[in-house]
């Protein structure tokens, strides 16, 4: 446990864990090794970071298999028991928890939802192992033919720093609940939350080995758990990129099971005929909101070219009341880009972005703000085949250009490799469905955007968006094999 460097009196952080949670136990990396983690806010360092190594991660995967046998045959009772006292702890902790992930990340503490959406979601699958699973058959003469579905064994979750404890939650929850153990690797860039939680776990008493936390980079820890060959199922959200290298690591190893959650760059299609006013404020919050670092955020929007001007002052308008500031103060709704490489990142596309297209508001870093901050930027007629049009940024910045006809909007929202999410605002219901139906994304909102996706309904992506989807129930099958027992009575 490290000292928490800069909180004052009133900070509900006293102390930061920056251990490994292996077997049960909380350990430093095997070779010593840390990484500094600086705050996006004041760049100075919040903590010094134990990075596990191959051994850690062997290790790791080590306990949670051996563990995994008397997990599956405990009752569900049992294992519920545990998943609602570590949803209480988690409820319990949300202050320290939020402002531990300003430190880290810059996520403002007025915005943490994390840690509910983490007790939620354990909360929900406590009850799921009473969901029956397998189809028996009876149509061949002779046979009864039963489906088994059993846990893979060892399940590996990679997450991303954006919403750490929400990817936590909706990966560990469902593959322990049907069963298997898990390890997971946290961001380097959001490493706190996950280890704090590791003690939740700890105190909830599950069993050494059930659920181990890692941290570390891609290069370790992350590539270790995707060719290992001890892991049947990963599941991974990230960018597309790393995506790929996971896929290509299970191909080169033992074929485990990959469910992917990746990046976007979706697109908003306003028609003349909709709310305007719903259509800003939602299409404004998604690109906003965490600093726009959100995969589904709409950072492509579409209006019709009639009500365009009206549109464009109006969503304007609501950017410009975005408070920036200190993400450990309530008054903030803007905090900083997450670290060093975010920022850089971001001021990159900036420049892509003033060269390709036309500088509507914002485009810098504030100069009355230290630390990675950048103001929300909108482009107006950016060229569809720009970079900032087709890569995602990954930051507050969103492209607004117009358009005339449904055809034209249709091949243009899906002209992209990104297929996550997608909105169309209208009161024509048939054209409503003809985009649900058209429009190439995981998730099509009718008359509302991104943050309004619930829990229980499927969510993932088309084409280079993902592989798989969560939510749920849904995903309770991502962690469960299937076998078939032909059986002559
Ligand atoms: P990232 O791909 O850089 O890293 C994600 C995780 O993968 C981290 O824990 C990282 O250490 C690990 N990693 C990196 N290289 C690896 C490798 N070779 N093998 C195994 N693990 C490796 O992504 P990020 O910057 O953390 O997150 C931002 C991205 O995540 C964006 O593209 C965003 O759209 C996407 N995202 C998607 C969803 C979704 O639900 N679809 C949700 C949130 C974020």
């Amino acid at each position: 446990m490290g000292e928490a460097h800069d909180t004052n009196g009133t900070s509900p952080v006293k102390e930061i864990e920056t251990r490994l949670f292996i077997n049960g136990e909380f350990v430093e990396s095997s070779h010593g090794k840390t990484f500094d983690l600086y705050s996006p806010k004041t760049l100075e360092v919040v903590a010094k970071v134990y990075e596990a190594s191959e051994q850690d991660t062997d290790r790791a995967v080590a306990a949670a298999k051996a563990a995994q046998p008397a997990w599956a045959a405990l009752s569900v009772e049992t294992r519920s028991g545990y998943f609602k006292k570590l949803a209480a702890l988690v409820r319990e902790h949300h202050d320290e928890l939020a402002h531990l992930e300003a430190l880290s990340m810059g996520k403002p503490v007025s915005t943490y939802f994390d840690a509910h959406a983490f007790a939620g979601t354990f909360d929900h699958y406590s009850e799921a192992g009473y969901t029956p699973q397998g189809i028996s058959s009876l149509n061949t003469p002779g046979y009864i033919n039963l489906t088994l579905r059993q846990p893979y064994g060892v399940v590996a979750a990679i997450i991303p720093w954006n919403v750490s404890l929400l990817f936590f939650a909706k990966k560990v929850a469902p593959a322990l609940a049907v069963g298997n153990t898990v390890v997971l690797k946290s961001s380097e860039k959001a490493p706190l939350t996950s280890a704090r939680v590791a003690h939740f776990v700890q105190e909830a008493g599950f069993p050494p080995g059930v659920i181990n936390v890692i941290t570390g980079f891609g290069q370790v820890s992350g590539s270790v758990l995707s060719h290992h060959m001890d892991v049947r199922a990963l599941s991974f959200t990230g960018s597309t990129r790393t995506g790929r290298q996971i896929q290509e690591a299970s191909a080169k190893s033992n074929l485990k099971a990959i469910f992917l959650e990746l990046g976007g760059k979706s697109p908003a299609i306003v028609f003349e005929d909709a709310d305007l006013e719903k259509a800003a404020t939602a299409t404004q919050f998604s690109v906003q909101s965490n600093s726009g670092q959100v995969c589904m955020a709409n950072t492509r929007i579409y209006i019709q070219e009639t009500v365009a001007d009206k549109f464009i002052k109006m969503f304007k308008e609501k950017l410009e009341k975005v408070t920036m500031g200190d993400p450990t103060s309530h008054e903030t709704d803007h905090g900083p880009q997450a670290d060093k490489t975010q920022y850089e990142n971001v001021l990159r596309y900036l420049e892509i972005g003033k060269q390709d297209g036309k500088l509507l508001m914002g485009g810098q870093s504030p100069s009355d703000h230290s630390g990675y901050f950048v103001s929300p930027t909108v482009f107006l007629d950016t060229p569809e085949d720009s970079r900032i049009m087709r890569e995602e940024v990954f930051g507050p910045v969103v492209c607004i250009n117009t358009f005339k006809t449904e055809e034209e909007v249709m091949a243009k929202a899906n002209n992209t490799e990104y297929g996550l999410y997608a909105s169309v605002f209208t009161k024509n219901i048939d054209r409503a469905m003809r985009f649900a139906k058209g429009l190439e994304a995981g998730t099509v909102g009718v008359n509302c955007t991104s943050p309004e996706t619930g829990r229980d309904t499927p969510f993932g992506g088309f084409k280079g968006s993902g592989v798989g989807r969560e939510g749920y129930h849904h995903c309770m099958n991502n962690f469960l094999e299937t076998k078939t027992v032909p059986t002559v009575p």
